[in-house]
């Protein structure tokens, strides 16, 4: 094959590899693009739920594993993959080579767990290209400047996708799931969701931080700085998929304001009352928890009242117990008398680049979720997006009400 012929990524999720007959299937869609005369790049995750089931073998061992230890286990799902998907291309004709993480030059730094990559050597991929043949690189994982193997977060077989995809100056990033694209909602829980042919990184972005099951965050911020072109589909299908465009794209295409409805039920709240008001309480109390690397996410202080306030953040469920004990703490270090906290939560939001042009986007929330009786118990807002708290036993209807109030259903 030339060597100008474009290099398209094609990174291929756990359940698209789930088992011999999809790695056939898999190996069927990457002949194809062989034949279309692109250079095809590989990034393969963990087959299935290999990474589930390998950290629960762990922590069936050990409560707390060592992180060095722990990343190398997980590395290995994806080291798996990626030399089966290349034995099976090699076993129909097409010349290809497993290549981990570190061997494909990918370097982070060495929080365990989380690395971030700082930089890839593509010297290795580009040989192989040049023989003419296909890499298929192990997703999720990298090595640390001194050869220790690292993992890039859960679902950052994306960002290795990306990260490749800008390090070798490809064309094209496909990923490929077992859904046929980004949805206006979860299909789970608004039956009427639909498939978006396009959607801007920026509210890719929103939706990915929000919980939403569409790509890593990280990998969504990297093809945004590299303008890269990057296409979510259907690894089970040929349908085409949802384009990632610019907001320019989005804004000049479409007259809908909200693009997509998402809900998140993992939402624990944490209020602390009667905290001082006086300067630096709010810094006593989130510089510890972020230490703890617990994640804090909405937080509202109200207007203090004689000479007191009442401060309410949420956080994940999983953090409420450690978040807790951290502000119990600080709470009676700095005399506020109570600490009170639910975890039955959720955030609803609503997402959307047309929102900035558009006033009253905010206003019909509030009413819609009014009319059904759903109380709001705090709100936030960005530029593309409002979320709001309520109780989560009514997201279910939230999500469906407001998909419907915003005609996003099908
Ligand atoms: N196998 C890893 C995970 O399950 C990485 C990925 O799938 O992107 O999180
Ligand atoms: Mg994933």
């Amino acid at each position: 094959m030339s060597s100008e012929a474009p290099i398209v990524v094609m990174k291929f999720g756990g359940s698209s590899l789930a088992g011999g007959e999809r790695i056939e299937a898999v190996s069927e869609l990457i002949a194809r693009a062989l034949e279309r005369g692109v250079r095809p790049v590989v990034a393969a995750s963990a087959m299935g739920d290999t990474t589930d089931d390998l950290t629960d073998l762990a922590r069936g061992l050990s409560r707390l594993p060592r992180k060095r230890d722990f990343d190398l286990l997980l590395s290995t799902g994806e080291v798996v993959s990626c030399a089966l998907l290349s034995i099976t291309l090699n076993e129909r004709g097409i010349a290809a080579q497993a290549v981990t993480g570190p061997g494909a030059g990918i370097v982070t730094d060495d929080r365990h767990g989380r690395a971030r990559i700082q930089h890839i050597d593509p010297e290795a991929l580009h040989l192989l290209l040049e023989d003419g043949v296909t890499p298929v690189v192990a997703g999720f994982q990298g090595a640390s400047a001194d050869g220790v193997v690292t993992t890039l977060g859960r679902g950052a077989s994306d960002t290795t996708a990306i990260a490749l995809a800008v390090a070798l100056g490809a064309d094209h990033c496909e990923i490929y799931t077992d859904v046929d694209g980004i949805f206006s909602a979860d299909p789970r829980v608004v039956p009427r969701a639909r498939k978006l042919d396009y959607i801007s990184y920026e509210e890719t972005l929103e939706m990915a931080s929000l919980g939403a099951r569409v790509m890593h965050p990280r990998s969504v911020e990297l093809a945004e700085r590299h303008k890269l072109r990057v296409t979510v589909r259907s690894s089970f299908n040929d349908r085409p998929g949802t384009e990632l465009v610019s907001r320019e794209a989005v804004e000049i295409e479409t007259g809908t304001r909200v693009r997509a409805v998402v809900g998140d039920a993992d939402v624990a709240r944490i209020t602390v009352e009667g905290v001082p008001d006086a300067p630096g309480l709010a810094q006593s109390l989130f510089q510890p928890l972020a230490e703890a690397g617990v994640n804090v996410d909405i937080i509202v202080q109200n207007l203090s009242h004689e000479g007191a306030t009442d401060i309410s953040f949420t956080v994940e469920q999983g953090e409420l117990d450690s978040a807790l004990e951290i502000v119990r703490e600080v709470a009676e270090e700095v005399g506020a008398p109570g600490v009170t906290w639910s975890d039955e939560l959720a955030k609803i939001s609503i997402v959307g680049i047309g929102m900035r042009s558009g006033p009253g986007v905010a206003a019909r929330m509030f009413g819609t979720l009014a009319e059904k009786g759903i109380n709001i118990i705090s709100i936030t807002t960005s530029e593309i997006l409002v979320t709001c708290l309520i109780e989560e036993s009514r997201l279910q209807e939230a999500s469906r009400t407001l998909h419907t109030a915003f005609e996003l259903d099908d």
